[in-house]
């Protein structure tokens, strides 16, 4: 069945929508993004993933394509064109289309593509059987703080654990997690949750803040810094979060079975946490 799509301005089916192949987000991946989820068809944490957009946009001195409010009426017409109920919608910002050149063309207008995926995000046989993971170079640029659409080294990663027959990767620089292909990373040592602290090198997760923020409501003790995959093999739990999966219990790194092998109770009930909270507050 064909999707409503939205491309620069027009509500299109999606084999009629097209952007230029002078784009440069398409020529040099000079582009942003960001993936809301929806859960009984409301989005969770819009205004935390339009913040994001926009520090990611100013970052790279690229312009804002329209108002906050455009961009949450072209969410919600999507999700309803497309009958959402589950799933995410996907928004892109592109510097634009120019002939091809690595210095930043001026005054050109910024390309603007959003769609919809509807896909069953609140898997309970996932979470509950949780997943395996290995460990990766990290491959990436120095400004992982900005959600850019190159995603080719995160992708490599993910056919790397593809290959070895694991679920996910986890990305190591200088002998440290960063986080994972997709997700944050976290540990839990003597009911500790340890999760890299904010910076350059990584993602700041909007799932991350919302995650911390309720864990620590719940007096559950967080400490943010860096751990190497030795000291994560040695944790009682590991798990990841992201919009779209939520909190997932990580129970193999490298081979080595994470605590007992299974899902672990604070991984449990941060997800159960969040998933409550997120349904009283989508929108
Ligand atoms: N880190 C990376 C590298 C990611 O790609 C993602 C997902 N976009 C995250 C972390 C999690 O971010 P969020 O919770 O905002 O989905």
């Amino acid at each position: 069945m064909s999707r409503t799509v939205y491309v620069n301005g027009e509500y299109l089916a999606e084999e009629d929508a097209k952007i230029s192949i002078f784009d440069r987000g398409f020529l040099m991946a000079d582009g942003v993004y960001e993936v809301t989820s929806i859960l009984d068809g409301k989005m969770i944490d819009f205004d935390g993933h339009m913040k994001r957009l926009a520090r990611s946009l100013n970052e790279l001195d690229m312009a804002t394509p329209t108002t906050d409010a455009e961009l949450e009426e072209i969410h919600r017409k999507l999700i309803l064109a497309n009958d959402v109920n589950e799933g995410l919608v996907y928004l892109q910002v592109t510097r634009g289309a120019a002939d091809r050149d690595f210095v930043f063309p001026v005054g050109v207008t910024p390309s603007l593509v959003l769609f919809t995926q509807t896909k069953n995000l609140n898997n309970p046989a996932i979470a509950e059987a949780g997943i395996k993971v290995i460990s990766v170079p990290d491959l990436r640029w120095g400004r992982r703080d900005i959600k850019t659409i190159q995603l080719l080294a995160p992708s490599v990663g993910k056919m790397a654990a593809k290959a070895a027959g694991v679920d996910d990767a986890w990305l190591v620089e200088d002998g440290q997690v960063t986080e994972g292909t997709s997700n944050n990373a976290y540990i839990v040592k003597e009911g500790k949750i340890i999760t890299r602290h904010l910076s350059n090198d990584i993602l700041s997760g909007i799932t991350r803040g919302a995650v911390l923020r309720f864990a620590r409501e719940a007096q559950m003790e967080v400490e943010e810094r860096s751990f190497s995959i030795e000291e994560a093999q040695q944790a009682d739990e590991a798990f990841v979060t992201s919009a779209t999966t939520f909190v997932l219990p990580v129970i193999e790194i490298d081979g080595a079975a994470i605590g007992s092998g299974k899902p672990g109770p604070v991984a449990k009930r941060l997800r159960e946490i969040y998933l409550d909270e997120s349904r009283k507050s989508g929108t």
